[in-house]
């Protein structure tokens, strides 16, 4: 590209105005749902019968029997045709990031020549996409290519475009899951059996618990002319290279800030786009970086929280192109400032209205708050190194660790006030602790908010969080649930969720039945109770950590406590092998050893491919871009400095030409370093490519390709400093990131 296309490219971005922001006379509260099949749909297309069906089938009291799917379907295919479905497909989430769909039209002959629209139960309930490209991590050898896809009631199908989209789990032939959502239902189920148990020593008439999940999801937003120009960005989603902008995030006036009006008019767009398909859009605004953003629900049951996200992803990368811009999901697409994460909250609440994670009024509610409290941290406790392996990937590893992000240790951080009462309860004996003696006032201070009064006119009274907030910690209490923030901007909440689910029913499990051995021994009940959680609390209290999660005093400490310190991606990998990963996850029938095996291998697989491409990508930049730029420039010095020796007396000319000079030998010394540098890298990838096992080839990625790009990169942007402008091809930070 020659500079004055970039010029070209900057000043049409600047340009641009916000396409029609758009505009609907209906409250939002009219067209939410409107292109669900969600319950109040299905009384409306079902006959009675099959709606009360379908309903227990939803409640997992009933499984579906191909009468009442085809009863279904019809009801379905008539909603779906008059919102102008020609098409269906079942939508899947495989191990690769995002999900997939085949399309099928509804047509078919109809024995006289002409053609009707058919949609049976047959089609809604399971398909065979024969997709032996999908990553299966060895699962399903391509002899055995069948997979098959099922649908899942829970998740209700919807019109998207054209098309009805039935969400469904992915299994191979013989059974093992191939996606995300087989296993985290399994997950959802282990620990609403595990904690409806745990809640009826409180609750006795609790009959399901349900896992909550509410995720934050942050994006950038860049004009898609500046993005088209760079190679890096469309190839593997991050700048692999570009200089800092001199302003950028310093003067924080970018958070929370005016939302500028071309992004405003997208995230209106994308607003309705989700309400109408029953997402639970609720809050928006800047975040910290420059063009970066956040957009966020109200929570929802786990499993349709999942698929949620993996819808709102794919539509935010549509909606943000009807706007002019490529929305980035990647978790650091810009070096040197704040990368984008998906903070999950997560809590755990009963069928009657009851949230697990969040304390109540009497002192038997905040046992219960207590017990639920302890016992997450048990699981994070047992599990943090597995817990980090589901957020780890090749791009989530250059935010983790920085400056703006979770540290790679997974710590909790739990607030003044609830680590109060845990040390209480630890160094109580068990008369101190009861509900009803002197202490009980100890548990009673925690009942829900208190509230805080301002001496400011015209401000009313506000309720204040039992909790102060840490930003550094990776797992924090917030009040009524917990907030997992390390997992990466474009991953699959899901991977983590299984982890945290399957953990939680492992520890919830663990603490019933040692409940129950005391209660056998004759303790009464809430006294058995209280001895098991102080057991707990001293146990896991290496996973608490209050303090600064960036420090590196906490490094070494967090090391002398036991938790997982390791950093190299590959090697955090090996968690999903490990001998109380497999008992877990098999334990409570969520993942066998065999798609243990299959996932770690994918997960390295993919972080290789991650790597190569980025090196390949860069390489090409560097050799095809930057060099001949800089060399050109260099050239050009050169002639400069010759033409003034001939005008100028020898004692004159070499002063003035000194600096020139200079700047020849600076750009000089940095092609040399990039050429042989990136044959080094070429090198390094050959090295690592001749290496057959998975593992080793990953870490040699990591150990030797990923740092020389960084190490290439620095020179590159330091040419950038000095070569003129007008030559630079590639659009630099300050025009990608203060363009909206
Ligand atoms: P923040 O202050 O961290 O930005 P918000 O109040 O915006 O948090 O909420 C973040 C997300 O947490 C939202 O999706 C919200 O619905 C969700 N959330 C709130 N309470 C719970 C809960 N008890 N369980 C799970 N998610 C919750
Ligand atoms: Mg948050």
């Amino acid at each position: 590209m020659s500079s004055t296309l970039r010029f070209q490219i900057v000043g049409e971005a600047f340009k641009k105005r916000p396409v029609e922001v758009p505009n609907r006379k209906e409250r939002p509260s009219e067209f939410f749902a409107k292109y669900v099949f969600n319950r109040q749909k299905m009384q409306q297309y079902l006959p009675a019968d099959i709606y009360k069906k379908m309903c227990d089938v939803i409640e997992g009291d009933a499984t579906l029997d191909m009468a009442t799917a085809d009863a279904v379907a019809a009801g379905m295919k008539k909603w779906a045709m008059e919102l102008g479905a020609t098409h269906c497909t079942h939508w899947f989430q495989p191990l690769t990031e995002g999900t997939a769909e085949k399309h099928d039209g509804f047509v078919e002959h109809d024995g006289k020549g002409g053609m009707i629209e058919e949609f049976t139960g047959k089609q809604l309930v399971q398909q065979e996409p024969d997709a032996s490209s999908f990553p299966s991590g060895g699962i399903r050898s391509t002899f055995e290519a069948r997979g098959y896809s099922a649908w899942d009631p829970a998740s209700p199908v919807f019109v998207y475009g054209d098309t009805l989209m039935i969400p469904t789990i992915f299994i191979s032939y013989t059974g093992e899951a191939l996606d995300y959502k087989a296993p985290l239902k399994k997950s959802l189920k282990a620990v609403d059996e595990a904690a409806t148990a745990v809640a009826r020593y409180f609750y006795p008439d609790v009959k399901k618990v349900v896992s909550n999940l509410g995720w934050e999801q942050e994006y950038f937003l860049v004009d898609e002319g500046l993005y088209a120009a760079r190679p890096d960005l469309m190839m593997t989603g991050r700048t692999l290279l570009g200089h800092d902008s001199a302003k950028n995030q310093q003067m924080d006036d970018h958070y929370f800030g005016s939302i500028p009006m071309r992004v405003a008019a997208f995230m209106k767009d994308l607003e309705i786009k989700s309400l109408e398909l029953g997402i639970p859009c609720k809050t928006r605004h800047n975040e910290v970086a420059p063009n970066q953003f956040e957009l966020a629900p109200i929570f929802e049951e786990t499993n349709l929280a999942v698929d949620h996200n993996m819808l709102i992803m794919s539509l935010m990368k549509k909606v943000a192109r009807k706007h002019g811009f490529r929305c980035l999901l990647h978790e650091k697409p810009f070096a040197g400032i704040n990368g984008s994460g998906k903070h999950n909250n997560w809590s755990l609440s009963t069928d009657t209205g009851i949230l697990l994670h969040g304390p109540g009024k009497t002192p038997l509610d905040n046992l219960r708050f207590v017990t639920f409290i302890v016992e997450s941290l048990m699981a994070v406790y047992r599990h943090n190194g597995l817990l980090k392996a589901s957020i780890i990937s090749a791009t989530n590893v250059h935010r983790l660790g920085a400056a703006e992000a979770p540290p790679a240790i997974v710590s909790s951080f739990l607030g003044k006030e609830i680590s109060d009462l845990l040390e209480h309860l630890e160094t109580s004996t068990d008369d101190e602790a009861t509900l009803d003696g002197r202490r009980e006032s100890q548990l009673i201070s925690l009942s829900g908010k208190q509230t805080l009064s301002l001496d400011i006119p015209q401000i009313p009274e506000l309720t204040q969080d039992n909790t102060d907030r840490n930003r550094t910690s990776p797992f924090a209490f917030t009040g009524n649930r917990f907030e997992f923030r390390a997992v990466g901007s474009q991953q699959n909440c899901a991977a983590a969720m299984i982890v945290l689910n399957t953990a939680m029913a492992e520890a919830l499990t663990n603490f019933k039945t040692r409940v129950d051995a005391l209660i056998g021994e004759g303790l009464e009940p809430m006294k058995a109770i209280l001895r098991i959680v102080r057991e707990d609390i001293k146990t896991c209290k290496p996973i608490r950590f209050d303090g600064n999660g960036y420090s590196e005093a906490w490094k070494q400490e967090a090391a002398r406590r036991g938790l997982d310190v390791e950093t190299s991606a590959p090697i955090i990998l090996d968690q999903y092998l490990k001998p109380e990963t497999i008992e877990m996850f098999e334990g409570m029938n969520v993942l066998s050893k065999a798609e243990l095996e299959a996932r770690g291998e994918i997960k390295l697989d993919t972080y290789i491919k991650k790597v190569q491409i980025e090196a390949r990508v860069f390489g090409d930049i560097c050799m095809n871009h930057i060099i001949p730029v800089a060399t050109h420039y260099q050239s050009m010095l050169a002639r400069n400095v010759q033409s003034i020796a001939q005008v100028l007396p020898q004692e004159e000319a070499a002063p003035l030409n000194r600096p020139n000079l200079n700047i020849i030998r600076q750009i000089g010394e940095h092609n040399a370093f990039i050429i042989e540098n990136v044959e080094r890298l070429v090198e390094a990838r050959r090295v690592a490519n001749r290496i057959k096992d998975g593992r080793e080839r990953a870490i040699a990625y990591h150990d030797t390709v990923a740092p020389l790009i960084e190490e290439i990169r620095s020179h590159v942007d330091s040419l950038e400093l000095i070569v003129d402008d007008e030559l630079w091809p590639l659009p630099k930070y300050r025009e990608m990131l203060f363009i909206h």
